[in-house]
């Protein structure tokens, strides 16, 4: 590594700003993967560079978060919030302003780390103009997704094609979990090279108060069974097998059960549309009395309710890695989750929690039953996730992994002359 290059990285992720508010449309695990990547990285000597595109003429085109870490903030089409599925037509500007700030500012990036298919494509074109390597973390994959929903949007084969592109031609790809490279062995290509680094979560903050006190806090009864799920409301995150869950578990005799739904929504946008949805059909049901829609939570008061909860419920449909889960766990409360993705990683049946086929509401309602049942076997599983999270899944854990893999990759090639020397000294 010569001195101007050393230990200088681009995360690049196009849709989803690290340092924005989370919990929002579409603002979830990337925006917090991406942010806490960075910032643990800086605090490991390097200097991180995010670059994100601009939705909002209000915003900063620049966050300093720490001393070598900051959002920079590019123009890519109107700036103004654009759906994902959307943006790839604003592609060549991001790259053309990415240019730019290049040359204002005297760095050419060696490294870029991109975040989700639509950075993918960014990097692969930075690739065609200047010598940068790529290492890139899908986040989610078209190939998966679109077996999930029904309605298969218009740019599709693009993502399909693009997904299929980066993975031969990367020089790295970060597969957040076990499941999610098989996936793309099996889905998208058998060629090009996958390194396993999991996602994270910050095993401090999490975990930093005990049940009793977190319930004084919220005002939430000793004597409740609190069930909790934190996201965004998407369809593909299944709130909806959770609602229909609960109301079996009342059913079957339950007492005192109080569902906690946290996560943001915009009126008019699609997870408004999903959170009217799933408020209706918790009015439907006559669950009314006994469910919260807490709202956005921020990730401060975040840990208070996980860790009030006897259970956290991740039903999603698809689920790559599932941050979530991971929180949960960190925070001494066991996990009921979709035996999908990468939830069959981060929850270990019947250790840190239980697996349920995804979309089957008796068994969801009989996970969450067994639970709240057995109050000592809650706690157990409750420490087992802690234990698991803390030994596997932390920032500063999964920070010194991507080090590692870029400095291998920043290292350069062996000059043949040098080669050619060694051969002659054997
Ligand atoms: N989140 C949050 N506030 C909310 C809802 C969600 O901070 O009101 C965070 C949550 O803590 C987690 C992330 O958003 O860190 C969601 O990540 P996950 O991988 O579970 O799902 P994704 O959004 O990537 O589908």
């Amino acid at each position: 590594m010569n001195s101007t290059t050393e230990k200088r990285i681009a995360l690049i992720s196009v849709h989803g700003d690290p340092a924005i508010e989370i919990g929002k449309e579409e603002a979830g695990g990337q925006n917090v993967y991406v942010r806490n990547v960075g910032e643990a990285l800086a605090k490991l000597g390097w200097q991180v560079d995010m670059f994100t595109r601009k939705v909002s003429l209000e915003q900063d085109s620049i966050v300093q978060h720490t001393q070598n870490c900051r959002t920079i903030r590019l123009k890519a089409g109107q700036v103004e919030f654009v759906p994902r599925d959307d943006i790839f037509e604003y592609l060549p500007e991001f790259v053309d302003n990415f240019l730019k700030f290049q040359v204002e500012n005297g760095i050419t990036y060696q490294l870029v780390h991109t975040n989700y298919w639509l950075s993918s494509w960014v990097g692969m074109e930075l690739k065609k103009i200047q010598e940068s390597k790529q290492v890139h973390t899908y986040h989610s994959l078209g190939a998966v997704k679109y077996n999930t929903i029904e309605n298969i949007p218009l740019i599709a084969s693009v993502r399909l094609a693009v997904e299929k592109d980066v993975l031969e031609r990367a020089e790295r790809i970060v597969a957040t979990s076990p499941q999610e490279q098989q996936h793309m062995r099996s889905l998208v290509s058998t060629e090009g090279n996958i390194d396993i680094i999991p996602c994270g979560t910050d095993i401090q903050r999490f975990g930093s108060i005990a049940r009793e006190a977190a319930r004084h806090d919220l005002g939430i009864d000793k004597e409740a069974k609190v069930v909790l799920y934190v996201g965004r409301f998407d369809p593909r995150k299944g709130i909806e097998t959770l609602v229909r869950a609960v109301n079996e578990s009342q059913l079957r005799g339950s007492k005192n059960l109080q569902l906690i739904i946290g996560g943001g929504s915009t009126p008019g946008n699609s997870d408004g549309i999903e959170r009217d949805r799933i408020e209706q059909i918790v009015n439907e049901l006559g669950m009314s009395d006994f469910t919260t829609f807490a709202g956005r939570l921020s990730q401060d008061i975040l840990p208070t309710y996980y860790a009030a909860a006897d259970v956290c419920v991740v039903p999603s449909h698809y689920e790559p890695f599932g941050l979530v889960a991971i929180e949960a766990m960190a925070s001494g409360t066991p996990v009921v989750a979709s035996d999908v993705g990468g939830l069959q990683f981060t929850v270990v049946h019947e250790e840190t929690g239980l697996l349920a086929p995804p979309q089957d509401v008796n068994a969801f309602a009989s996970a969450i039953d067994r639970i709240l049942l057995n109050p000592e076997w809650r706690d157990e599983l409750g420490k087992a996730g802690r234990k698991r999270v803390e030994s596997k899944f932390s920032w500063h854990g999964v920070a010194i992994q991507l080090s590692e893999l870029y400095t291998q990759l920043l290292q350069p090639a062996e000059e043949p002359a040098q080669e050619a020397a060694l051969l002659v000294t054997k």
